[in-house]
């Protein structure tokens, strides 16, 4: 609150300036990161606030956002701390520079030359900055595979994407060796793709079991799946084509999408001797499969190329024919996603929106007879911008509890005068319709 002072100007209009808005907490995706690993210990992240407002209409300055960097198909949640349970999805970002806020600063105070009216020359107060808003979030970040590898453990995934691309994952020969989803870059020609391998893909997977489930959120993306099949069976010495089935009935059962995306079947350890049979049995096993698919069968895998691409992750025997079957696959569907006519709407702001009238909404209890509570975000924030010492701004928020409809709200769940109001640790007494004359000569 200010006003002017000039020499010769006995008393000066009113000149306070605005406060600063405080900056707001946004998560924003970026191609450059691979994991969330950042976030891992480090929990409490805080933009600046705003400066004061001054005389001479001098606004102060909006506070620096902050702004957390995630990887390209992370999904933001809202979290309960209470619970510890995650809660509506918030954002998910699948493009470079996708951003969302998940916590607004709060809005500077507003100086006292607002509240100018014909019949307020002088307005003696100015709102209080609102205090920021603080929320939880969980980020998960989910793969953006072009192809990603399933198969039984042990199948030769991970040598299959060492051998593929330039990643270098970890290979063991005990099943769930790759607890953590790897991405490689494989090239072929000119054209490259984003392969995944993750973790294995058990029996009983679809139902969460083991690591089954974490797998299966991970693929739930990609554009392609690669089914590697053992041909030695060596898994708990297991057959190729039984292997083969229970994987196409897990992602199928898992959901339906899966058993419709594009699928490459590939036989690996090509290199041990003794796997013909099994070599002819997938093969006929797969065609036969795409030709129930092209014939409508509900449980034959949709899109699946009449071929079985069979390979040693060893020697490398069949690695580039199949690298190209990918690539010729991959540009596919990147065409066909760039000429469908769905085009991605604008950022989805759904979840904004919903936020924003749920901080409107406010509710009002009944404690005891004469006593009432109001809940509400925007109320509160309301209450809390008010500056307690100064009578005209109390009259102020009155004016806009009338204007948001607390006054009829409060007289529709039978407040009389003389009732107590309490709002975020403050007592109002109700005075109905009896303060109407105040309220008309405030309004602005
Ligand atoms: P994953 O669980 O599917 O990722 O399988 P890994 O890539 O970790 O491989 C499991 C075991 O199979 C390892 O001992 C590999 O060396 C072996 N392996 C993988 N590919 C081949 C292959 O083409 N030929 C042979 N002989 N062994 C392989
Ligand atoms: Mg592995």
């Amino acid at each position: 609150m200010s006003f002017r002072r000039e020499a010769h100007v006995p008393k000066g209009g009113p000149d306070g300036g605005d406060g600063g808005h405080g900056g707001d907490v946004i998560v924003e995706a970026d191609a450059s990161l691979s994991s969330l690993i950042e976030y891992r210990f480090k929990h409490h992240f805080k933009a600046e606030r705003g400066t004061h407002g001054k005389g001479s209409k001098m606004h102060g300055a909006r506070g620096e956002d902050r702004i957390l960097r995630v990887p390209v198909g992370t999904q933001i949640r809202e979290w309960s701390e209470e619970d510890k349970a995650s809660g509506e999805l918030i954002a998910d970002l699948v493009h470079d520079g996708d951003r969302i806020i998940v916590a607004s600063g709060g809005m500077g105070g507003r100086g006292n030359t607002h509240f100018v009216t014909s019949t307020r020359r002088a307005p003696a107060f100015a709102e209080l900055g609102e205090p920021a808003e603080d929320v939880w979030i969980e980020l998960e970040m989910k793969l953006l595979a072009d192809a990603a590898l399933v198969g039984m453990p042990s199948a030769g995934k991970s040598s299959l994407i060492a051998k593929m691309s330039a990643a270098r994952p970890k290979i063991g020969d005990y099943p769930f060796t790759t607890l953590v989803p790897n991405l490689g870059v494989a090239t072929s020609g000119d054209e490259s793709f984003v392969i995944a391998d993750v973790p294995g893909l058990i029996e009983g997977a679809h139902e969460g079991r083991g690591l089954g489930h974490e797998f299966l959120k991970h693929i739930e993306r990609s554009a392609i799946i690669v089914h590697v099949v053992d041909l030695t069976g060596d898994y708990e010495q297991r057959d190729p084509l039984e292997d083969y089935r229970i994987i196409e009935s897990e992602l199928a059962l898992y959901a339906k999408e899966l058993a419709e995306r594009p699928r490459i079947v590939v036989a690996n350890k090509a290199d041990v001797p003794g796997t013909e049979d099994a070599i002819a049995c997938l093969a006929e096993a797969v065609s036969a499969d795409s030709l129930k698919a092209a014939g409508g069968d509900e449980f034959a895998p949709r899109r699946i190329d009449p071929k079985l691409y069979v390979v040693s992750a060893l020697t490398g025997e069949g690695i580039s024919s199949l690298k190209a079957a990918i690539a010729s696959k991959v540009r596919e569907l990147r065409e066909e996603a760039r000429n469908s006519a769905e085009v991605r709407p604008e950022f989805d702001r759904t979840w904004e929106f919903k936020r924003d009238r749920q901080d409107r909404h406010f509710d009002i209890i009944q404690v005891e007879d004469g006593i009432f509570e109001v809940h509400g975000k925007q109320i509160e924030r309301m209450v809390i911008q008010t500056d307690w010492e100064n009578e005209e701004a109390i009259s102020f928020l009155q004016h806009r509890m009338r204007r948001i409809g607390l006054d009829d709200a409060l007289a529709s769940a039978g407040a009389v005068d003389g009732d107590e109001i309490t709002i975020c640790n403050r007592t109002f007494t109700y005075e109905g319709s009896g303060a109407e004359d105040i309220y008309r000569e405030l309004d602005i």
